[in-house]
């Protein structure tokens, strides 16, 4: 039920979810199944609003690429009003430095494709010692048009729009009171506070809290580690297009044709193996063909003329029999967690009261060291294979700023762990000193693999919702 501010006056919920995107709702929903009420306090509005967006104002320190209000949204449904909707599952040595396995989000799969509306299939096919194809898959949902309905109608899910959760009081490690910003200021009670604000916002709101109370230990790395999945256009070719649709043959239907980018896209990924042996990242190669007509492939065939006049005899005959293609070569790379990358509180407030964010973010070279050797590895691939020539932007050779692009996707800040010293939630997403706060979100991922991050943060929620559930019934 959509509720207003002066319907909730001394009102107590058993579960309180602070924010209304894909992190929240999911947990919602897994509540609602086991017929569990809760409440969403949402900051944004049934749409965009100005007012609500504006606390989403930043500074950036370093060579981060996107805007900060424009890579979020604050409104029912959370970002997923402006999302791409690609998805993948994490591979399973991504969970490496985490304190679950791939194996304990599985159960959550299938429910978590219901949620998005895709097919639960996320194949990968090796193709050479050191790469493997993978399939990805394309989500229409935005959780507005799928679920403002559904939870208007909701007897378990009540939502305050409008409404800013802007602090806690805690006594004995327990959140007693919430402290809510709406058309006026109240406060409200409820068994558990779970955070799913986004992978800016969940660390922001535990440095506020900590500010406010002395019982959120100091030596919690709150906003430490913080990530993305820098992205790039990292090199061109030109090669015979039936020859590589014949080399990428595969049976992942829906990823051949990757939404948006060309008549043929196949997504490359390292094999562990050569993650292990080079000491590179996670990372997601994109190779798009483009047709004779396409500026790039003349450009490229111009280029190669230059360096590889028997070569390009070679090509000009492909060319002659209209076999010819250009080929473009995008990435987007795991980041690994370094501390000083991290979200800290800036002097200036939003109007609820609440202080903006300071954005720390730098690349590493073992980043830059992840597309030079994908490049590589690719370019070895075509030659081997005889299916054309890959070469790498020239600009891949200068600094890790070559990495100018970025996801969209806001990872770490709250990271999970067994240690108190270097993370900030236990594997059941709770805070490490505070019996009664979780934390929901991509913020909680110890490291970020390739994988766009939703589809395993609805998996995470869903395992959340079910572990609150057991929780209720031991009070
Ligand atoms: C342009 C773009 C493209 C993207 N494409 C993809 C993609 O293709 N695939 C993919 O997997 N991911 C993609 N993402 C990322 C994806 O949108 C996020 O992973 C996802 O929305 C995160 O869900 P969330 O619920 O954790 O946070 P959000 O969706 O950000 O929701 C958080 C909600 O919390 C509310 N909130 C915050 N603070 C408070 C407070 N104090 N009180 C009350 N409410 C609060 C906010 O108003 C907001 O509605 C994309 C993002 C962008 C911007």
């Amino acid at each position: 039920m959509i509720l207003n501010e002066k319907d909730l006056l001394n009102k107590k919920y058993k579960i309180l979810i602070c924010g209304s995107g894909p992190a929240g709702l999911s947990v919602a929903l897994e509540l609602e199944k086991n017929k569990i009420e809760c409440l969403i306090v949402e900051a944004g509005d049934e749409f965009y609003s100005e007012k609500a967006q504006n606390r989403y104002d930043g500074q950036i320190i370093g060579n981060f690429p996107n805007n900060l209000s424009a890579s979020r949204l604050s409104q029912f449904g959370g970002t997923s009003g402006h999302w791409g909707g690609t998805c993948r599952t994490l591979d399973d040595y991504d969970f490496k430095k985490w304190p679950i396995n791939k194996d304990d989000l599985e159960p959550y799969l299938q429910e978590s494709c219901n949620i998005l509306e895709i097919p639960n299939s996320f194949r990968e096919k090796q193709i050479a010692k050191n790469l493997k194809i993978i399939e990805f898959q394309e989500s229409d949902v935005r959780f507005y048009d799928k679920y403002y309905k559904h939870v208007s109608n909701s007897k378990y899910i009540d939502v305050c729009l409008n409404s800013i959760i802007n602090n806690v009081k805690i006594q004995n490690s327990k959140i007693q009171e919430i402290s809510i910003k709406s058309k006026i200021s109240f406060s409200i009670k409820a068994d558990f506070l779970v955070l799913a604000c986004g992978g800016i916002d969940n660390s922001r709101m535990l440095l506020w809290f900590r500010e406010n109370n002395k019982s959120i230990s100091r030596k919690l790395p709150i906003g430490n580690y913080w990530m993305e999945h820098p992205f790039k256009k990292i090199g061109s070719g030109v090669g015979n297009f039936k020859a590589i649709r014949k080399s990428f043959k595969n049976n992942f239907e829906s990823f051949e044709n990757f939404r948006n980018w060309g008549n043929f896209t196949v997504s490359i990924s390292p094999t562990q193996n050569l993650i292990n042996e080079k000491d590179i990242l996670n990372s997601g190669v994109f190779l798009t063909l483009h047709d004779r007509n396409n500026d790039n492939l003349k450009n490229n065939v111009k280029d190669l003329l230059c360096v590889a006049p028997s070569l390009s005899k070679h090509i000009l005959d492909l060319f002659d029999k209209n076999l010819l293609c250009g080929i473009t070569l995008s990435s987007s790379w795991e980041q690994n967690p370094q501390l000083e990358n991290q979200i800290t509180l800036s002097s200036s407030k939003d109007f609820s009261g609440i202080p903006l964010i300071k954005l720390n973010y730098q690349l590493s070279d073992q980043t830059l060291r992840t597309a030079k050797e994908m490049v590589n590895q690719v370019g070895n691939y075509f030659i081997d294979q005889d299916l054309g020539r890959l070469g790498a932007d020239k600009t891949i050779e200068e600094s890790s700023s070559f990495i100018s692009d970025a996801g969209y996707h806001h990872i770490g800040g709250t990271i999970m762990g067994n240690n108190q010293n270097s993370s900030v939630v236990d594997e059941n997403l709770k805070l490490h000193d505070i019996e009664n706060l979780y934390v929901c979100g991509s913020s909680v991922f110890p490291t970020g693999g390739h994988a766009n991050p939703t589809l395993s943060i609805v998996q995470l929620s869903l395992r959340l919702g079910e572990h609150l559930t057991k929780k209720l019934k031991t009070i």
